[in-house]
């Protein structure tokens, strides 16, 4: 159902007033995870203002060690919803399993399978049963096929409403936090009718390397981006040092303009 054979013009998946898929490069911004009504609210402006249409928020976080900071929950997915109310942008927030999915389906507009669950089936077939659009994020170690599997686990429960998300695979490198695959988004943009998205915050670690990740994956045909953006990166609780500031956002937004209308 993924494959571009069976469907020869790409798929338009709309959130809110965003539309991934028609050619027009789609942003998503915003803080790793939702810490308080300040901080989204902040952020929320600042990334609608420099023309992001989607805000990004994670109210369950999966971290590596459960000391980290793991989300506000149910208090994170009503705040992503309140600030949507103030400020116009459309959400999207990551479930890890049926119970997340059930919350965030009442407050989001966009549910998001991260790396860590991409093959957790029981996920899949949970948000292919949703009426809302999913963002799927690439394993870090999935192949290409093992990724557009994952997709057609949720097309095939009847939801056809996916955005592919490249966020870096493990690699021998370790000088980054991952290594950005930009072959894999325009290959899967051959293979697949499904928008590609890149994750380029996830997949360098380093906020220095978000701008040329970001102009380069436009480049290579991406649909669109997500970005980390906190109002203050040096206290964030997730992922700081990949986070941008609004300003700096606001010049990778400027910077975007050119190669987007150059595509
Ligand atoms: C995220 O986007 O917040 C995230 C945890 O990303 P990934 O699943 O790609 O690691
Ligand atoms: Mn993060």
């Amino acid at each position: 159902l993924v494959s571009r054979e069976v469907k020869g013009e790409n798929s338009l998946i709309k959130v809110k007033d965003a539309v991934f898929g028609g050619g027009k490069l789609v942003v998503i911004a915003g803080p790793c995870a939702v810490e308080s009504r300040e901080q989204l609210l902040t952020a929320a402006r600042r990334v609608r203002q420099a023309g992001a249409m989607v805000l990004r928020g994670g109210a369950f976080k999966p971290r590596t060690s459960p000391y980290s900071f793991r989300g506000l929950g149910k208090e994170g997915l009503q705040l992503l919803a309140e600030v949507a109310r103030e400020t116009g942008v459309a959400t999207v927030s990551e479930v890890l399993d049926e119970a997340s999915l059930e919350m965030a389906l009442e407050y989001v507009d966009m549910v998001q399978v991260g790396a860590r669950n991409m093959q957790n089936f029981r996920l899949l077939q949970a948000v292919g049963c949703c009426q809302k659009p999913v963002l799927l994020k690439r394993g870090f170690s999935a192949t290409i096929d093992e990724w557009l599997m994952a997709a057609e686990y949720i097309l095939s429960e009847g939801n056809e409403e996916v955005i592919l998300c490249e966020r870096g695979i493990r690699t021998f490198e370790t000088a980054t936090r991952n290594t950005l695959d930009l072959s894999a988004v325009s290959l899967v943009k051959e293979l697949s009718h499904l928008p590609v998205i890149a994750d380029p915050s996830h997949a360098t670690g380093n906020r220095k390397l978000v701008s040329p990740m970001s102009r380069a994956a436009v480049a290579a045909g991406a649909d669109g981006l997500i970005i980390e953006v906190h109002p203050d990166p040096a206290h964030a609780l997730c992922d700081g040092p990949q986070s941008l500031s609004p300003d700096d956002f606001d010049l990778l937004m400027g910077e975007l303009q050119g190669i987007a209308a150059a595509m």
